[in-house]
C-alpha cells in the first residue's frame, strides 16, 4: 500500500519475482481514494474500504481470472546473485502487472471496493 501526496492511494500486491532491473513484481494494481481500514484485524483477516480512483488510467491494472503474474518467469540464472532466496525473473516490461484494462476500468471506477487480506498463520 502506497498513499500519495494528494491522498490517492495505491493498493498493491508484490510477488517474490523481480524484472531485469531489480524492481520486484505485481500481481496487480488498484488506485483508491477514500482508503479505510474497517475491523483492523478479526479472525485473521484485515479489511479495508475505498473507492477506485475516477480519474486514472494509468494505475489500474487489474488482473482477469487466470492471468499468471508469472508468466514467461525464468529462475535467476545467476549464481553470485544478491538476492537471499531463490527467486524468478518476470520477462521485460511485465514487473508492473497486467495491463491497463479499459473495458473493467471503466465499469468499475468510482465504484466501492471491499477488500480482505488473509494474514499468513504459521505456530
Ligand atoms: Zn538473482
Amino acid at each position: 500500500m502506497h498513499t500519495r501526496e494528494d491522498g490517492q492511494s495505491i493498493l498493491s500486491s508484490k510477488t517474490d519475482a523481480v524484472d531485469q532491473s531489480r524492481d520486484t513484481a505485481r500481481a496487480f494494481t488498484l488506485p483508491l481514494v477514500g482508503f479505510t481500514m474497517r475491523n483492523f484485524i478479526s479472525d485473521g483477516h484485515m479489511f479495508f474500504t475505498g473507492y477506485v480512483l475516477a480519474d486514472d488510467d494509468q494505475d489500474f491494472r487489474m488482473p482477469l481470472a487466470g492471468w499468471d503474474p508469472y508468466k514467461g518467469a525464468e529462475k535467476c540464472p545467476d549464481e553470485d546473485c544478491d538476492f537471499d532466496h531463490e527467486h524468478r525473473i518476470v520477462p521485460e516490461g511485465q514487473w508492473a502487472g497486467p495491463k491497463h484494462n479499459k473495458d473493467l476500468y471503466k465499469a468499475t471506477k468510482g465504484m466501492k471496493v471491499e477488500v480482505r487480506i488473509t494474514i499468513p498463520w504459521s505456530e
